[in-house]
């Protein structure tokens, strides 16, 4: 345990996502936010999205000229849509009486390897962020990027500035300070379901670390996952709340007794999946390896893997796993031009407007039948399930797209998220 220095201010790490800045008014508003939370006596830093919409179209512009176009080259015009509402949200609060400086990742050091579009934080260098603080000025950090040993610009991945705000306040806790992490969003909380697919979605006081990461990689995109990963790792407090209403949000918190009465705390849908089959696939020892590593190391995040020996007529294995549908392409080609020399006969069909549905809940552990309870459902509803998965507190089933949200509404109300209060 790191000793609590005496004296010394709480911080607030207070980030803002895309639509929260995503006008000048809604710039003006976070700047008298800040200042207020200031006047409170808390030291504050700031993390800041691209404003709402930039990165999707830097996206476009650059996959106009390459379907493909990851690259360091991609990450640095990524990049410099945080660039933008930083400088803007600085120059709001020092116009209305304020003090604030706008920093970018490779001002502050925020190293990361060098994975472009899905880089790892190393380290965070704190010095700059408590100096200013110390001056009573309040950093306004560049969300999403970061810079690698070889000062290329690197960025975190879609949603990333979740996770800037989290290893910014981890960074400051280990020095000693008393920190706070507030993620404000265009939600006044985490809901039991995203509230934007299902009407009856119920706003959660407080949610496990655990079944937030689990919601978070399956598509509740409400939080980026590795901002829960590092949140619950150096147990930073997280609040998930308005930044149009200052209503009390959702609190991020350690699974405890009370919570794990209830047995679904949330499903979630990941509408953007794939499914790759492999057929005609010889059995052989280091099988899986062969196709999974070029995959992993093109960076392609594959999910749900089933196996099925002596299924085709030839009584072959065939192999089906889901990536993220933009993935689709570069995870055929890779398994077109790694496996056919191997495997001249093998086949491959793939599946694009798939969507994942899951429900999770630590009570799961406690509660058996869930999974049962989960089929049935979907089978009244007459939803096929086309793939299946299953950890300790989560199932997740692959169904068609245009089924999802029927399936997350009859989920919701079966396993009674409807009636929270
Ligand atoms: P920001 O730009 O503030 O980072 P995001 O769009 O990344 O905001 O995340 C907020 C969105 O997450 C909400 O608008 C909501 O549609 C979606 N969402 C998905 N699942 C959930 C959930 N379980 N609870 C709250 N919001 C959710
Ligand atoms: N602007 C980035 C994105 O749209 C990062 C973020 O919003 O957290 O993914
Ligand atoms: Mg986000």
């Amino acid at each position: 345990m790191v000793p609590k220095q005496p004296n010394v201010p709480k911080v607030i790490v207070q980030k803002f996502g895309g639509t929260s800045v995503g006008t000048i008014e809604r710039i003006r508003n976070v700047a008298k936010w800040m200042l207020a939370t200031q006047a409170q006596g808390y030291q504050v830093v700031g993390v800041v999205s691209a404003m709402s919409g930039d990165t999707n179209r830097l996206v476009d512009l650059a996959t106009q000229l390459n379907p493909q176009p990851w690259s360091k080259e991609y990450d640095m015009l990524l990049a410099s849509g945080e660039q933008v509402s930083v400088a803007l949200l600085t120059l709001a609060i020092n116009s209305i009486g304020g003090k604030a400086r706008g920093l970018l990742g490779h001002q502050l050091g925020i190293l990361t390897d060098s994975v472009y579009s899905s880089a790892r934080i190393k380290q965070i260098d704190t010095n700059i962020i408590q100096a200013e603080l110390g001056r009573g000025v309040i950093p306004i950090v560049a969300g999403f990027q970061g810079v690698d040993v070889e000062n290329n610009i690197t960025t975190l991945g879609r949603g990333g500035s979740d996770t800037s705000a989290v290893a910014i306040a981890a960074a400051l806790q280990e020095k000693g300070v008393v920190v706070d992490c507030e993620i404000y969003t265009d939600v006044d909380g985490v809901y039991t379901t995203d509230p934007r697919i299902c009407a009856k979605a119920r706003k959660l006081d407080t949610i496990t670390y655990e079944e937030m990461m689990e919601l978070a990689g399956l598509g509740a995109k409400v939080l980026q996952i590795r901002s829960v990963e590092l949140a619950a790792k150096y147990q930073v407090p997280l609040h998930v709340r308005s930044s149009f209403d200052p209503v009390e949000g959702t609190r991020v918190v350690s699974e405890g007794p009370v919570l794990e009465q209830v047995v679904v705390s949330g499903v979630a849908a990941d509408m953007n999946d794939a499914k790759v089959t492999i057929m005609n696939l010889s059995d052989r020892p280091g099988l899986a390896f062969e196709v999974f590593e070029p995959l992993a190391k093109a960076s392609v995040v594959v999910d749900v893997i089933v196996q099925a020996s002596a299924t085709d007529k030839d009584g072959g294995l065939s192999l089906s796993f889901t990536c993220p549908k933009l993935d689709l392409p570069r995870a055929t080609e890779i398994v077109e031009t790694q496996l056919r020399p191997k495997f001249p006969k093998m086949q491959i069909t793939s599946e694009s407007n798939l969507a994942k549905v899951s429900v999770v809940g630590v009570g799961m552990r406690h509660h058996p039948g869930v999974a049962a309870k989960m089929f049935g459902v979907l089978s009244e509803a007459g939803i096929t399930i086309k793939l299946i998965s299953t950890s300790e507190i989560k199932i997740t089933v692959l169904v068609d797209a245009d089924k999802a949200k029927l399936a997350v509404e009859r989920l919701h109300s079966a396993f009674d998220l409807d009636k929270i209060s």
